[in-house]
């Protein structure tokens, strides 16, 4: 596969490009149906010719990179409130261990496979080498519909998972976190389970754990308060600033919630917001507390909206909607060509990623070609792996720091990601605009170095 950007700029050597080739061909091979991990290597192998070209001894780390180092794949049985026996399937991806523990939550949902969760995996590697901390990268979970479940199956669904999991996992080994359908409540019980099956106590074993257990203040925050510290620095690259910004958000959910909260401190309006059931128009700005309430009793954006005068429903994407800014916080896959018109059409000045590959490849070509700013999530979610080694931090030095330092560092790192993306776009694109390519060319350095180091292992 030909790198995507090269002309115009510095070319791979032959023997590198055939490298390329073939690592892509490996990875056909191997995996032939796995669709979204192919989608991700693809991005990151389309962002690399000008990296090699400058470094081709790193070449011969990238079959090394795209094969994970452990892939475990678990039967998870529990009993149901009605005393029945069921049985889900479990994953955790250790993806590369080359800048320090495999990094990267856990994701209960239905229909979860190992295709999302090491596409999720891979993604993780170089989210984690653009924040500059030692981090490596993974990714886990469950085919379990956490959200349909009553709490007492969720505690005993989260203890038989965490029953598998405390066999690989370890402050110095592998930490998971939460991600969709996994929050405090859940790390808790995982930790519980671990700490009985282990014998002793580790802190650093679980991030976002809830502050009673020494979880971080502001992890929960993190994703979404980081989103828009990233955003607010991307747009005053281009002269703009978020006080009166019309923004739509899509998901309902951590992310997209504690991103509502930031927005609106920083002036801007939350014209549209969604979840799982439809989505929410409400041009006078929706009410984010109410929204969290109605979430938090059960309820969905449609149940929001009822009663509310400016607010009208849709079973449509959020993203038809007229906006200057458009989040996606929901999950992958939501803005694909037609929403991508859209925003072109109603002069959305940038795309930022709150989810993790919620923009197709083919809606990333319309963006670019309509001039519509794109902040990748690799860069721009990284703000809660960022605080969860920031917790790591702190169990390790049995430290609890205040929110306000937590966040102040929250601010420094996505500030450095940003920087660290758009440098590498300047230098290897000639476009500090071109987040997407210069977050996988600086991340993909950073890594690769570190593989290559570590010698063939
Ligand atoms: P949550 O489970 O808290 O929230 C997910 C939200 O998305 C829910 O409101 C859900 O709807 C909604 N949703 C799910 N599917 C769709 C859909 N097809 N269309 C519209 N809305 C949908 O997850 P998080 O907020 O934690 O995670 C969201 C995304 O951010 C994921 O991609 C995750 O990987 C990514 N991310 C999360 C991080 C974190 O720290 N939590 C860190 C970095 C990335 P409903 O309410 O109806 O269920």
């Amino acid at each position: 596969m030909a790198p995507a950007r090269d002309e115009g700029h510095r070319r791979p050597t032959d023997e590198v490009a055939a490298t390329l080739r073939e690592v892509w061909r490996d990875v056909l091979r191997r995996d032939p149906d796995q669709p979204q991990f192919r989608g991700a290597v693809r991005e990151v192998l389309g962002s690399i010719g000008p990296v090699l070209a400058e470094h081709p001894e790193l070449a011969e780390v990238l079959g090394r990179l795209c094969e994970p180092e452990r892939q475990v794949v678990f039967r998870v049985p529990w009993v149901d409130d009605a005393g029945r026996a069921r049985v889900n399937r479990g994953f955790r991806v250790q993806f590369s261990s080359a800048l320090g523990p495999y990094k990267g939550g856990l994701r209960f949902v239905p229909g979860l496979t190992l295709d999302v969760v090491k596409f999720l995996g891979f993604e993780q590697v170089f989210k984690n080498a653009l924040t500059g901390q030692d981090l490596g990268g993974g990714k886990g979970g469950a085919d379990f519909a956490a959200k349909d479940a009553s709490p007492g199956e969720v505690m005993r669904f989260c203890q038989s998972y965490a029953t598998e999991l405390a066999a690989h996992v370890g402050s110095w080994t592998d930490v998971p976190a939460g991600d969709m359908g996994v929050g405090p409540r859940e790390v808790g019980w995982m930790l519980g389970q671990y700490r009985r099956l282990v014998g002793h106590d580790d802190p650093g074993a679980l991030t976002g754990k809830p502050a009673a257990l020494g979880g971080s203040a502001l992890r929960p925050e993190a994703t979404g308060y980081g989103v828009v510290y990233f955003l607010a620095r991307m747009l005053a690259e281009q002269g703009r600033d978020l006080d009166g910004a019309r923004v739509v958000v899509s998901g309902s959910g951590n992310v997209a919630l504690h991103a509502m909260d930031k927005l609106v401190a920083a002036g801007a309006t939350v014209v549209g917001c969604s979840d799982s059931r439809g989505s929410v128009a409400e041009p006078g700005g929706v009410d984010v507390e109410a929204l969290r309430e109605t979430k938090d009793g059960g309820g969905s954006v449609a149940d929001y909206a009822e009663g509310r005068a400016d607010a009208s429903t849709s079973s449509g994407s959020v993203f038809t909607q007229e906006c200057d800014v458009a989040l996606p916080c929901a999950t992958q896959n939501e803005i694909g060509p037609e929403e991508a018109r859209r925003l072109v059409e109603n002069g959305c000045w940038a795309v930022v990623e709150g989810a993790n590959g919620p923009v197709t490849p083919a809606a990333r070509t319309i963006l670019r070609e309509g001039k519509v700013g794109f902040g990748p999530g690799k860069a721009a979610n990284a703000g809660g792996v960022a605080v969860s080694a920031l917790e790591m931090q702190q169990a390790a030095g049995r430290e609890q720091w205040s929110a306000e330092e937590v966040d102040d560092r929250l601010g420094t790192i996505m500030a450095e990601v940003h920087d660290r993306a758009r440098d590498a776009g300047e230098r290897y694109f000639d476009d500090p605009a071109d987040y997407e390519h210069g977050a996988n060319a600086a991340a993909f350095r950073r890594v690769a170095e570190a593989v290559e180091r570590l010698g063939v292992v």
